[in-house]
């Protein structure tokens, strides 16, 4: 059910993009447009220019599995918000984790400290996102993405592991696409009764309403400093999108919805050459804003949308909650100003707000040492204020986790590589003594770090501060022959 109009067109936008494109170096354009409520295909560019032979040119790239960047983070967000184990502005970590020696980065290579999470989809941080994959188990995703219709993954939980969120997955624009497009449908259909076997929407596991519709606000904010020049982008419909970048600039995505259309872009090279500054949002996102501004606007009134929007979730879909406005946890005793959302089912179960403590009378907003460590160099106003002798924690580690097992290579010359320890201490001022195995390894100020190089085994190092507040940590080293 191609319209043979609408395709003309998009072939037409595919090809002009693509000129563009190739003066960059990068060769190869696809576009498919899909009906969200018939999940039809309105129009399908497999690769642009077809008649201008280039390596690759013949490869029909909406079928080709390509690694998905972060195109697949809103299916984690609202997996977890329609669970209930985040709400959708939660605070989440952003700290350096390293786990097995994975050791993801942000896009601009900074960590935030804590980030609300419906930030963190839009500005699409890694880190976070791993935090999110984490608590959520990647077993469980890995189950999520193929009920939601993801045909290429073949591999086991264990063989992706948490660099699933991060492209190490593949998926072809054709899946991820008709995802996006069952993201709008489910959340439209008004009878989730009548879905039988044989059905598309049959086994399709988001379907929470409220977890659906913060999923789409998240998607609209298009503020993504990280990523791309807006000036660009002349007119701007309202489309809930995500763009994805794969590992060495290989593959560029972006993919949007609205009630009616679901539209994917991929550019890149056919033959996977990467390109330095190909990313989603950059070359891909405006060929998607050019093609949803071609689309014919639905000004039907629906009952789940208005205006070629999503309307709010109907009454009986949500639970309204207070939730702590600094923390987005849902509200402790100890909070101060609350709002007052309406939000999935589940998220009554959610953890209250960790973070707000009254002590004698006063109310304090308290992160962890690690995440405060980084916070405070985005937020002056953050002013840690709590009377030192009533705090819990002055220190804490951020690597290594307690109980990790570290996996260390070994040198060309057979030497084992150090472990570089690294501890956030809320007063930066504070001198800190290192211990390993009970032994004095150095003393460290202002940034705590000490490269260590414990043999293979069991150890501890215990830091003590001048004022004498001691942490441990215990590790297993392991040699990553
Ligand atoms: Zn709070």
């Amino acid at each position: 059910s191609i319209d043979v109009n609408l395709q003309r067109r998009v072939q037409s936008i595919a090809d002009q993009w693509n000129d563009e494109l190739t003066s960059i170096g990068v060769n190869d354009l696809a576009v498919v447009v899909k009906d969200v409520r018939t999940e039809e295909t309105l129009a399908y560019v497999g690769n642009a220019n077809p008649g201008r032979k280039r390596p690759g040119s013949e490869v029909d790239i909406i079928r080709s599995p390509r690694s998905t960047g972060s195109i697949l983070k809103p299916l984690l967000y609202c997996a977890l918000l329609q669970d209930g184990d985040i709400l959708p502005n939660t605070l989440l970590p952003d700290v350096p984790i390293n786990i097995n020696g994975f050791s993801p980065q942000n896009f601009n290579r900074q960590f935030n400290g804590a980030v609300p999470a419906s930030e963190a989809l839009a500005r699409s941080l890694n880190v976070p996102s791993v935090h999110m994959l984490r608590r959520f188990g990647v077993p469980k995703f890995l189950d999520l993405l193929r009920k939601c219709g993801m045909t290429t993954l073949h591999k086991s939980a264990s063989h992706y592991g948490l660099s699933l969120i991060l492209g190490g997955a593949e998926g072809t624009l054709g899946d991820v696409t008709a995802m996006y497009a069952r993201l709008s449908e489910s959340y439209q259909n008004t009878d989730t009764s009548r879905i039988g076997k044989g059905d598309r929407l049959h086994g399709f596991p988001l379907t929470d309403k409220s977890a659906l519709w913060w999923t789409f606000e998240a998607l609209k904010e298009v503020n993504r400093p990280d990523e791309i020049d807006w000036r660009l982008v002349t007119s701007v419909k309202k489309v809930a999108w995500k763009t994805g970048t794969s590992y060495g600039f290989r593959d560029a995505w972006a993919v949007g919805v609205t009630p009616d259309y679901a539209v994917g872009v991929w550019a890149g090279n056919a033959q996977g050459q990467g390109v330095p500054g190909l990313t989603g949002a950059r070359t891909a996102g405006p060929v998607m804003f050019d093609v949803f501004n071609l689309l014919p606007a639905n000004e039907y009134d629906r009952e789940y949308s208005r205006n070629g929007w999503f309307k709010e979730p109907d009454y009986g879909d949500y639970v309204l909650a207070e939730v702590c406005k600094e923390s987005g946890h849902l509200k402790s005793i100890s909070c101060g100003r609350v709002d007052t959302l309406a939000l999935p089912r589940k998220s009554v179960r959610s953890e209250p707000c960790p973070y707000h403590k009254v002590i004698d009378g006063e109310r304090y907003f308290v992160l962890p040492p690690s995440m405060e460590w980084y916070y405070r160099q985005h937020h002056p106003e953050y002013s840690y204020s709590l009377p030192k002798e009533k705090s819990d924690s002055q220190m804490e580690f951020i690597y290594p986790e307690n109980g990790a097992m570290i996996y260390i290579p070994r040198q060309l010359d057979g030497s084992i590589q150090g472990i570089t320890f690294n501890l956030a201490h809320r007063d930066p001022m504070k001198t800190v003594f290192w211990h390993i195995d009970n032994e004095y390894a150095g003393q460290t100020r202002i940034i705590h770090q000490m490269t260590l190089n414990p043999a293979i085994g069991r150890h501890n190092v215990t830091v003590v501060d001048e004022s004498g507040n001691t942490i441990s940590v215990g590790f297993t080293v392991c040699d990553g022959r």
